[in-house]
């Protein structure tokens, strides 16, 4: 039986990769999945949800690491990992520094590598930082290439990978939104307080570190306007853990009865948080492909985005950090109709939810010829 190595380690590499675990094993196939210990928290609720049980764990996190200290760790818990068993092929996911480094591991070792949500691109070189580099590199050691649409296909052919190497799924994040959404669900009463009060309620996430600092700093100043304007609006707004972002969110945003601030939300949680509000800003990456598919618009809160797809469906609008902008984009969304009609009535750029049936029957052809 060909055995499988899922490498993962963020919140979104988890919710990504599940559904193609799920998908391996119908397949027949063994999936062995190896978690490196980022967002360890967050990593177990998600385990629970989709049912994973990691069958390693690295553990490599440490207080104030760098990017080259993390690194050296995974590298060196990689090693005795592949030398212990011969895996049919390795899978990585995405854009993070284990996805790079787990793809690195299988060509030291000639172990096939798969990519998962592949060819994304902003084509700055540091912008988002170290995610473009990592989603490079990554790419250019990947056996089969998994991109979520034409146009990311199209990258990697620019980058001259071969075409019988790509294969155009749709993003694995529908996949997993799509099944959590059929799950048993019961909000806390606090949620369910918010949710029955709210009349129009506007969920935010923000944690990109080129934000950190005034950028951020203006971005919550017109979150702090638009509830000031707007006596029917509330914003739920799960801050992420990094102290940067808890202290900026805690001077400007505390202490107002229609501002909800909670730690992150669970997967099932945040989902059905996305599927309650009228709006969505956020700077997440996930967010902007699943929100369109709930038919929920999403003022992206960045300057770039490696999702073009959605700007041109309609379904994203870039707002940046400019607090004059964020306002008047959000009133938009309030005041008019038709321009809320215009971002949610097209279909889902990212998807079907039947990419991970796809990635699994293509590993399973690649290991059979
Ligand atoms: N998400 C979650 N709880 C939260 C915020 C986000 O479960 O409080 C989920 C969301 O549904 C999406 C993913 O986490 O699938 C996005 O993760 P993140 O924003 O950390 O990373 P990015 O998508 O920017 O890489």
């Amino acid at each position: 039986m060909h055995k499988i190595l899922f490498i993962l380690g963020t919140r979104p590499e988890i919710i990504k990769l599940a559904p193609v675990i799920m998908a391996v094993e119908n397949e027949g196939m063994k999936p062995v999945v190896l978690h490196t210990g980022q967002h360890r928290e967050i990593a177990e609720e998600m385990f629970r949800v989709f049912k994973i049980n990691p069958d390693i764990r690295l553990d490599v996190m440490r207080e104030n690491q760098t990017l080259f200290s993390v690194s050296s760790r995974i590298l060196e818990k990689l090693e005795p990992v592949f030398a212990d068993c011969r895996y049919s092929m390795t899978v990585v996911q995405g854009d993070t520094t284990s996805a790079f480094l787990g793809a690195l591991s299988g060509y030291y070792t000639k172990t096939p590598v798969a990519h998962v949500e592949a060819g994304l691109r902003s084509n700055d070189k540091f912008s988002p930082f170290p995610e473009e580099g990592n989603r490079r590199l990554a790419g250019s050691l990947t056996d089969l290439h998994f991109p979520p649409t034409e146009l990311s296909r199209k990258n990697l052919l620019k980058e001259g990978i071969q075409p019988n190497n790509i294969h155009v799924t749709g993003n694995t994040v529908i996949d997993a939104l799509f099944w959590a959404l059929k799950l048993p669900y019961q909000p806390s009463e606090k949620l369910k307080t918010i949710y029955d009060s709210a009349k129009r309620l506007i969920l935010v996430t923000s944690h990109r570190r080129e934000s950190f600092g005034e950028p951020q700093r203006r971005v919550f100043r017109a979150l702090y306007e638009i509830v000031q304007n707007y006596s029917e609006v509330e914003i739920l707004f799960p801050v992420h853990p990094n102290p940067n972002v808890r202290r900026e969110v805690a001077d400007i945003l505390e202490n107002h009865p229609r501002i909800h601030l909670c730690a992150p939300l669970g997967y099932l949680d945040f989902i059905h948080a996305m599927e309650k509000s009228e709006i969505i800003m956020s700077d997440s990456g996930g967010v902007q492909e699943e929100a369109p598919s709930l038919k929920k618009p999403v003022l992206v809160l960045r300057d770039v985005t490696e999702r073009p797809e959605g700007l041109e469906s309609g379904a994203l609008k870039l707002v940046g950090t400019d607090g004059e902008k964020i306002f008047a984009e959000c009133e938009k969304l309030l005041e008019s109709p038709a321009e809320y009609s215009a971002m949610t009535r097209n279909p889902n750029p990212y998807g079907d939810g039947r990419a991970a049936f796809r990635i699994a029957k293509s590993i399973k052809l690649f290991l059979s010829e």
